[in-house]
C-alpha cells in the first residue's frame, strides 16, 4: 500500500486509516476447511528455542497451540476483556493483552479474522479502536519489511549507519540472563526464558536500556529476541528494534531513554510482576528497594555473596547520558 505521492507509508497513522478502510470494505469469509492436528513441543522442531531443551516443557503450561486454542482465546478475550484493553495493555502485573501473537506468528489465525471478529461483535470503545490499531501495527511492520531492504539489519534512517555502537559481550550476555542489577529488566529477561513471550512494555523496557544504557547494537537483541520469543515476527521484531533504537519508520526518538525505576513505580506499582520473576528480592522491604536494591548495600550483599541477585551492570543517568551524547555524534 503506499500513500498519494507514490511512497511507502511510514508514519502509522496514515497508513492505518487507509489500510483499515481495506478491511472494512473487503470482507473475507472464513470456513474453517482443514484440521491439522496441533503439535506439541519437543525436541525434534526445528525451531531452535535456546539451547535449553528444557523449554520446551516450560512453554507447554503457558501456551495451547492450535487453531481451536487461537478461536477459544480470542472469542474469550473480545467478550471479556477487550473493553478493559485502554488501561490494562501496559500493566505487566495485571497480564491482561490477548497474547494472541504465538497463534498469528503460527498462523493459527489471521489479523483479518480477528478484526472481523471485532467487528461482529459490535463494539465501539477507546479500547477497541486501540487494540484494532495495535493489529495496525502489526501490518504496517509488514509494509515497512516488504518496503525496506533487510529490515532485520539496516537501520531505516541512514544516519544510524554510523552509530558509535559500544562492543561488550560480557554486558551482553548479563543482559540475555537477566544479571544487570537493574530488577524490571531482569524480570523481563526471565519471564522470556520461562515463556517465550515477554509483555510489549518490557520489549520496549529491556530494548531501550540494551540499545541506550547500554549502548549496544539494536541488532543484537533483534536475533535474540529471533531465538526466544514463541511470538518472533520477522516483521514485528525487526520494526519494534527499529522503533525502540530510534532509527525505524515513526519511531520513538533516540533521546527517549526509558528510566526503568519510573516504569516500575508506574507499570509494577506494587512490585507483583518483578517479584514473580525474581522471588528472592522479598527480602527488601519496600517497593522502593526492589525497584532499586542497591540502595541497600548490605542487604544486597548478602544477595550478591550467594549468587542470587547483582550489583547494577551500568549507573542509570550515567549510561543515559552516554546514549545522548553517542547521538548528538550520529546528528552531527
Ligand atoms: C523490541 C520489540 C520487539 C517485538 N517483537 C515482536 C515479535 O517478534 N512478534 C510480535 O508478534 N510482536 C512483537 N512486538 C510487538 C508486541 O510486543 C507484541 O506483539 C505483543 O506484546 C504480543 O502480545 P499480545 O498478543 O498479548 O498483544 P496485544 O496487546 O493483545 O495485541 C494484539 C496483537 O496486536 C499486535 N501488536 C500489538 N502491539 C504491537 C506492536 N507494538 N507492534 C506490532 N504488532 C503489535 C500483535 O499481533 C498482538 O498479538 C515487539 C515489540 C517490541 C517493542
Amino acid at each position: 500500500m503506499q500513500n498519494n505521492s507514490g511512497q511507502y507509508f511510514k508514519v502509522f497513522t496514515p497508513y492505518w486509516r487507509a489500510a483499515y478502510k481495506v478491511y472494512l470494505n473487503k470482507r473475507f469469509s472464513y470456513k474453517k476447511k482443514i484440521s491439522i492436528k496441533p503439535l506439541r513441543h519437543n525436541q525434534n522442531t526445528d525451531l531452535n528455542f535456546f539451547d535449553d531443551k528444557n523449554c520446551y516443557d516450560k512453554f507447554d503450561k503457558h501456551w495451547s497451540p492450535g487453531e481451536d486454542a487461537a478461536l477459544k482465546k480470542i472469542d474469550t478475550y473480545i467478550s471479556s476483556n477487550i473493553d478493559k484493553y485502554e488501561v490494562n495493555r501496559n500493566r505487566p502485573d495485571f497480564d491482561q493483552t490477548s497474547r494472541i501473537s504465538p497463534h498469528l506468528r503460527f498462523g493459527e489465525i489471521s489479523p483479518r479474522l480477528i478484526i472481523e471478529k471485532i467487528q461482529d461483535s459490535k463494539k465501539i470503545n477507546n479500547s477497541v479502536n486501540t487494540y484494532l490499531s495495535e493489529i495496525g501495527w502489526r501490518e504496517f511492520s509488514y509494509s515497512l519489511l516488504y518496503y525496506s531492504e533487510d529490515l532485520s539489519n539496516k537501520p531505516i534512517n541512514p544516519k544510524f549507519k554510523k552509530f558509535p555502537w559500544r562492543n561488550s559481550k560480557k554486558d551482553f550476555t548479563l543482559w540475555t540472563k537477566g544479571e544487570t542489577g537493574i530488577p524490571l529488566v531482569d524480570a523481563a529477561m526471565k519471564q522470556i526464558y520461562e515463556e517465550g513471550w515477554m509483555h510489549n512494555r518490557l520489549r520496549m523496557v529491556v530494548g531501550s536500556f540494551l540499545v541506550k544504557n547500554l549502548l549496544l547494537n539494536w541488532t543484537l537483541g533483534e536475533n535474540y529476541f529471533h531465538k526466544s520469543l514463541l511470538d518472533y515476527d520477522e516483521a514485528s521484531n525487526a520494526a519494534g528494534w527499529q522503533w525502540i533504537a530510534g532509527c525505524g519508520a515513526d519511531a520513538s526518538p533516540y533521546f527517549r531513554v526509558f528510566n526503568p525505576v519510573l516504569q516500575s513505580e508506574k507499570f509494577d506499582p506494587q512490585a507483583h510482576y518483578i517479584l514473580k520473576y525474581i522471588p528472592q528480592l522479598k527480602i527488601f522491604n519496600s517497593t522502593k528497594l526492589i525497584f532499586e536494591p542497591y540502595l541497600d548495600k548490605n542487604l544486597l550483599k548478602n544477595l550478591i555473596k550467594d549468587k542470587k541477585y547483582f550489583n547494577p551492570i551500568v549507573d542509570l543517568k550515567d549510561s543515559r547520558n552516554r546514549a545522548l551524547e553517542a547521538y548528538q555524534q550520529t546528528k552531527s
